[in-house]
């Protein structure tokens, strides 16, 4: 995996410049942080390594991005999750699978798949 910006090949550093040069200090673009890297030595560079953005849920390499209301990432993603990178495939089944299983309406009825049910025991509904 050569970087596909400056064409350094994994282990060398990047060009001066390269917009995927790590800043060895906060971890951000070294082009666009805020540190004070001018009297950085190579040895203090990042040399680059390709970490490929991978979805966590299905392991597809380099999921397109998608932007996303922050509540809406907070509603169906769990905190432990929130820093990962998901496919728009994956979140979308979340995202159906939380919005289809039981929850309580607000007049505390309980639903399930778009039903309204009763509990017969627990763990379990069937539709009133
Ligand atoms: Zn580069
Ligand atoms: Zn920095
Ligand atoms: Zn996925």
């Amino acid at each position: 995996m050569i970087c596909h910006d400056c064409k350094a090949e994994e282990g060398y550093l990047h060009t001066p410049g390269c917009d995927m040069e790590k800043c060895p200090k906060c971890g951000d673009q070294i082009i666009s942080c805020e540190c004070d890297n001018s009297k950085l030595s190579d040895k203090e560079r990042i040399p680059w390594i390709c970490y490929p953005n991978m979805c966590s849920r299905c392991g597809k390499l380099w999921p397109a991005l998608f932007l996303l209301p922050d509540e809406e990432w907070k509603k169906y993603v769990e905190p432990e999750q929130r820093k990962s990178v998901l496919c728009f495939d994956c979140y979308q089944h979340i995202k159906e699978a939380i919005d289809i299983c039981f929850y309580e309406t607000k007049s505390g009825t309980p639903f399930l798949h778009g039903q309204v049910v009763q509990q017969i025991e627990a763990g379990q509904y069937e539709p009133l």
